[in-house]
C-alpha cells in the first residue's frame, strides 16, 4: 500500500500528467512557528490538489500541487517537530532526512528575526551534506530592517538568503524563481507524487533480447511516447498493455535502434542504463542463460544497485539451456549474484514468449516491497528483539545498544538506527538480514544507516 495519494479538490484520484513524468518535488524545512504553514498556504498556495496521508505514518507530511510562473511542482511539508520523548535532536535529524529523500529540492525556512538558533544550525549540518539544492528562507522579514539581519544567514553556508515575508508576500517572487531554478523538469524522486503507470527499464548487455522481449510483450498494442520533446537524445518511452493493465517502459529508443557503435559503445551503454534508471521505479536486468555473466552484466548490476530501484532478474533464451548449463547456471546465481539474491527471478525465452506471462507478477512484487513502509511500532519490536538475541559484541567494556529504530524513507526502505555507540558492519548487515527476514523486501535494495548519539 503506498501512503500517499494526491486527490482533487474533489477528492478524487489524480491520474500523472499526459507525459507520465513525475512531478517536481520541493519539501519544506523547519523548526516550528517560523512560518512554514504560513509560506504554503498563502505564498506556494494550496488551490489545486490536497492530498490526505493515511495513518501508520508517524508524522504528519501533507503534498500539495502547486504552480508558479506555469510550472507545476509537489510541495511537501514534512511537519514541525515536537518536544517529545524522543527529543527534539532526533526529530530535526529524521524530518530533515526525510525531507533529503523524499525530495528534488529543499526549502529551508527560518525565522528572520530569530535568526539561526541551535537547531537550525543542526539542520544545516545535514543539508550540507547533501547534493540536492537547498533554498534558504529568512520569513517574517516584513520591512526593510529585517533585511539586514537575514543577510547575515549567508553565514550557514547554504548560499544566499532570501528575505521573506510569508505573511504579506514580500519577496516571494524571487523566492519563488530560486525554487523554480533549483527544481529539475522530472522528478528524480520517483513518481510517488502523481501516481501514474509504473515504470520499467529493461536493461540488458547487447544481443541479450531485450528488443525481443519487448516485442513479445507488446505485440501489436503499443502506443511510443516522445517523452522529452525538443531534446536531441531523443529517449522514447513506450506504453504497453499486458493482460488489460498499462506498463510504461522507459528508453526504449536505444532498444529498437540498433545503433552500432564501435568506439565508445560501453560509455554509451552505460549513459542510456543510467538515464533510463533515473526514470525508472523497477528494473528487469535480463541475462542471456546461455553465455556466463559477463562483466557486462555485472556493471549493470551495480547500476540498479546503486540506483536504489525495484530489481528483477530474467534468464533470458531458456530454450537454449540444457541439464549442464542449468547446474553451472545455478551455481553461478548463487555464487556470482550473490549480492542480488533478493531480486525475484524469472527464466523466459522471449523469442518464444515462454513463461512471459511470469514478468508483471515479478515486477509487482519487487514494487511492492520498494514502496514498503514498516511501522515504527513494529521495527522497534524486531529491534527489540534482535538486542536480547543477539546483542552487539562489546567494544571497550561497552554494549552498544539500538536506543530507536526508524524508516526514513519508501522506494526503497531505508532505516535509521539511533544508537548508543558505533555499530559494526557485520552487525548492521546481520541486523538488514532480519529485516528481511521479518518483512519480506524481495526485490528491492534496503539501506540501513546508524546513527550513534553520545
Ligand atoms: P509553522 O508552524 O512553522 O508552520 O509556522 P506558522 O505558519 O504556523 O506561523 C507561526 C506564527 O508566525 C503565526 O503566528 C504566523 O502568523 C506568524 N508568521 C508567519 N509568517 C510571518 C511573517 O512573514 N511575518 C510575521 N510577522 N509573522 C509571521
Ligand atoms: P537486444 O540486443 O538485447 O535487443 O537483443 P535482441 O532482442 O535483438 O536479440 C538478439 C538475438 O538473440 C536475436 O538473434 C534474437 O533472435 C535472439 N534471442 C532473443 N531472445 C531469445 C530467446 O529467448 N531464445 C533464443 N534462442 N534466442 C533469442
Amino acid at each position: 500500500e503506498s501512503d500517499l495519494r494526491l486527490l482533487d479538490a474533489e477528492g478524487n484520484e489524480l491520474e500523472g500528467d499526459e507525459n507520465g513524468g513525475a512531478l517536481p518535488v520541493l519539501a519544506i524545512v523547519g523548526r516550528p512557528n517560523v512560518g512554514k504553514s504560513t509560506l504554503v498556504n498563502r505564498v506556494l498556495g494550496r488551490r489545486e490538489a490536497v492530498v490526505e496521508d493515511v495513518p501508520g505514518v508517524t508524522r504528519d507530511r501533507v503534498r500539495y500541487e502547486t504552480e508558479w510562473a506555469g510550472r507545476r511542482f509537489v510541495v511537501v511539508d514534512t511537519g514541525g517537530w515536537e518536544h517529545d520523548a524522543k527529543g527534539l535532536a532526533a526529530r530535526v535529524a529524521e524530518q530533515a532526512e526525510m525531507a533529503i529523500e523524499l525530495a528534488d529540492a529543499v526549502l529551508f525556512v527560518v525565522d528572520g528575526q530569530v535568526g539561526a538558533t541551535a537547531t537550525d544550525e543542526a539542520v544545516v549540518r545535514l543539508l550540507r551534506k547533501t547534493k540536492k539544492p537547498v533554498i534558504l528562507a529568512a520569513n517574517k522579514v516584513d520591512d526593510t530592517r529585517g533585511e539586514l539581519e537575514a543577510a547575515s544567514l549567508w553565514s550557514l553556508g547554504l548560499g544566499q538568503p532570501y528575505p521573506v515575508s510569508a505573511l504579506h508576500g514580500r519577496g516571494s517572487g524571487d523566492l519563488l524563481d530560486a525554487v523554480l531554478a533549483a527544481l529539475p523538469e522530472v522528478s528524480a524522486v520517483g513518481p510517488e507524487s502523481v501516481g501514474g503507470l509504473r515504470r520499467v527499464a529493461l536493461l540488458g548487455r547487447p544481443n541479450v533480447g531485450k528488443s525481443s522481449l519487448l516485442n513479445a510483450l507488446a505485440g501489436e498494442d503499443r502506443v511510443v511516447v516522445d517523452s522529452v520533446a525538443g531534446t536531441t537524445r531523443d529517449p522514447v518511452d513506450e506504453i504497453i498493455d499486458i493482460n488489460g493493465r498499462q506498463w510504461r517502459f522507459v528508453d526504449t529508443a536505444g532498444i529498437r535502434r540498433r545503433v552500432h557503435l564501435t568506439r565508445g559503445a560501453d560509455f554509451y551503454a552505460s549513459l542510456r542504463t543510467h538515464a533510463a534508471l533515473e526514470k525508472a521505479e523497477v528494473a528487469v536486468i535480463l541475462l542471456d542463460s546461455s553465455e556466463p555473466l559477463s562483466e557486462q552484466d555485472q556493471r549493470i548490476i551495480s547500476m540498479v544497485v546503486d540506483s536504489g530501484r525495484a530489481m528483477v532478474v530474467a534468464y533470458n533464451k531458456w530454450d537454449l539451456m540444457d541439464e549442464e548449463r542449468r547446474k553451472f547456471l545455478e551455481r553461478e546465481f548463487e555464487t556470482d549474484l550473490v549480492q542480488i539474491q533478493w531480486a525475484p527471478r524469472i527464466n523466459i525465452s522471449a523469442s518464444t514468449a515462454w513463461h512471459t506471462n511470469r514478468l508483471t507478477p515479478a515486477l509487482d512484487k519487487a514494487l511492492e516491497s520498494w514502496d514498503t513502509r514498516v511501522p515504527t511500532g513494529k521495527l522497534n519490536q524486531l529491534l527489540a528483539e534482535i538486542m536480547q538475541s543477539h546483542p552487539h559484541p562489546l567494544r571497550g567494556g561497552k554494549q552498544p545498544r539500538i536506543l530507536y529504530g526508524s524508516q526514513v524513507s519508501t522506494r526503497p526502505p531505508r532505516f535509521v538506527l539511533f544508537t548508543s555507540g558505533f555499530f559494526e558492519a557485520g552487525y548492521r548487515r546481520f541486523i538488514e538480514r532480519r529485516l528481511r527476514e521479518s518483512f519480506g523486501f524481495e526485490g528491492t535494495p534496503i539501506e540501513v544507516s546508524v546513527r550513534p548519539r553520545e
